[in-house]
Parts: structure tokens; C-alpha cells; sequence
């Protein structure tokens, strides 16, 4: 958990720096071709405003992957560089503040998440497999001749 101590930014910010461990975080994937197991290193810089914290700072880790066209294993870097994270204390949208302290870790969750690549590739102009490994076809191919027909039918 990654959590920081409102009492301790009363008179100045603070740096945040460390490894969050990957079962921390619990990404919850549904992506079978993305595993996120590496810890996330973070170097953050808390600061308070009037009424908000703001996080500013980089997080990274490696997620162990499957190319999606080769469907070889390799290890891509996430890096989020200019993480910022602004965090209201008051009104509707306030964060959740506990013993004088906030937990990042759902927002570091949250958009490390979004940041996943969608399609992993191990290099952006893979080949994909070779024929003959091609995999089977989906119902894609066998729904394309029959729009074909209905455009026939519709010509008539
Ligand atoms: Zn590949």
C-alpha cells in the first residue's frame, strides 16, 4: 500500500520513492496476453494545495507479455512519466482519508491500467506467425460472403 500521512505535508512536500509490489496493486487483467507480476517503482512528489493533494511524479514497471501476432513471450517497460494525480480533500469527488492518511495505491492502479497496451506486439511490425501456424480463423471470414450476397440481392 502506498500511502501518505496528511499531518507530514503541513509545512513542506514530500518525496515519495520506493517499489509498490505487484500484489499490492491486484491488477485485475482479463488481457491473457498481459501479465503485470514486476513491482511498480514510484517517485512521486506530494504536495498539499488548499483543498487537494497533488502527486506529480513517475511510475513504471515491466509487464511480461505475448505478442498477439507470434505469440511470443517478451517484457515490455510501462513508464508513466508525468504522472499527475490531483486529489480533492473537499466536496463531492473528496479522496478517502484515513488516520490522517490517503492511500494512492487505487490511483496508480487506476491509470497504470489505462496505460496497458491494448494489442501487445514484440516489435510493431511483426510478421505474426508463419504460414501453416496461422491460427483458426473466427466467424469473420464466413460472415463476409454472405454481406456479399445481400449486396448482390440488393443490386437487383
Ligand atoms: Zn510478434
Amino acid at each position: 500500500m502506498l500511502s501518505i500521512n496528511l499531518r507530514h505535508l503541513e509545512l513542506h512536500e514530500i518525496r515519495l520513492k520506493g517499489e509498490l509490489a505487484a500484489a499490492g496493486l491486484d491488477f485485475d487483467l482479463h488481457d491473457e496476453m498481459i501479465r503485470a507480476e514486476w513491482p511498480v517503482c514510484y517517485d512521486l512528489t506530494v504536495e498539499k494545495l488548499d483543498d487537494a493533494l497533488l502527486v506529480t511524479g513517475s511510475l513504471q514497471t515491466v509487464l511480461d507479455c505475448q505478442c498477439v501476432r507470434c505469440l511470443k513471450p517478451f517484457e515490455q517497460r510501462l513508464l508513466l512519466e508525468d504522472w499527475a494525480c490531483h486529489l480533492p480533500l473537499t466536496g463531492e469527488e473528496k479522496v478517502a482519508v484515513n488516520n490522517d492518511c490517503v492511500d494512492l495505491t487505487p490511483f496508480v492502479r487506476e491509470d497504470m491500467l489505462l496505460e496497458l497496451p491494448q494489442h501487445p506486439l514484440c516489435k510493431p511490425d511483426c510478421g505474426g506467425l508463419k504460414k501453416g501456424q496461422a491460427l483458426k480463423t473466427g466467424g469473420k471470414d464466413v460472415a463476409t460472403p454472405s454481406a456479399w450476397t445481400k449486396l448482390d440481392k440488393l443490386k437487383l
